[in-house]
């Protein structure tokens, strides 16, 4: 990624690598959480527990983020594809593989397995906001710690069915464009021209995604509205630079 390393620690025998530009996207997702989800989803408690909720949804955020990318490298490594390092940064996670998938079958269980991760993550959160609302609903913990807690699991169920979709839109780099590439290379059997043609539908996609940014800051929603636009560029720049590997011969 090219900046500067914050904090390195290892799991599961991967290298994981938080990137400084993580804490910009940190601090975003606190203050929007406890600006906008937490007063209006618990009106009655405090700014300073707003906050407090809002670092917790960010820290399930962060984890969520890393189960989702530590899925991607457990299936790889099954593969025997090493992996050099998991690292986190401003437009979310990335799994750097040492090298690309062998076979179309290699590369659809790679992409899926992040998606599905966070899927599953998104059905445990469900599962347990619920848990956790009916037990503080039939006998009150101690500091009501019960339905806070199940707004942050709502919340983190939200974001992860939320991460599971957009990774899926088949725009490459996404997963969603990696699984579409596998099937390209599967009925093309030709890696660099499935490429190429993923590349194009992630460029397309990455247009539709700085039309909407556009939009979004002409209606005012600025910092939503920039998101979108440089998660569009970071893709479209992505999508160019995977396609120029492998040039039309
Ligand atoms: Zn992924």
């Amino acid at each position: 990624m090219g900046g500067n390393t914050l904090l390195e620690f290892r799991m599961l025998g991967f290298d994981i690598k938080l990137d400084t530009s993580w804490l910009l996207i940190a601090a975003l997702i606190t203050w929007s959480l406890a600006t906008r989800w937490f007063p209006s989803v618990l009106p009655d408690y405090s700014q300073m527990s707003h906050w407090l909720l809002g670092a917790l949804g960010a820290l399930g955020f962060f984890t969520s983020i890393l189960l989702h990318e530590m899925g991607h490298s457990v299936v790889a490594r099954n593969y025997g594809i090493p992996i050099r390092g998991i690292t986190l940064f401003i437009f979310g996670g990335v799994a750097e593989l040492d090298h690309n998938p062998q076979t179309p079958k290699q590369e659809f269980m790679v992409a899926a397995a992040g998606p599905l991760v966070s899927f599953l993550l998104g059905l445990l959160f469900f599962g347990l906001g619920g848990m956790v609302q009916s037990a503080e609903l039939s006998a009150p913990f101690a500091a009501h710690a019960g339905i806070p807690l199940a707004a942050v699991f709502r919340y983190l169920f939200i974001i992860n069915i939320i991460l599971a979709i957009f990774n899926l839109v088949p725009a490459f780099p996404l997963d969603g464009g990696r699984i579409f590439r596998a099937f390209l290379w599967k009925g093309l059997k030709d890696y660099g021209k499935a490429t190429r043609w993923a590349a194009k539908t992630g460029m397309f996609f990455a247009y539709a995604l700085m039309a909407w940014g556009a939009w979004d800051i002409f209606l005012g929603n600025y910092i939503s509205g920039l998101w979108s636009f440089f998660i569009a560029m970071f893709l479209h720049n992505a999508a160019k630079a995977s396609a120029r590997h492998y040039p039309k011969k």
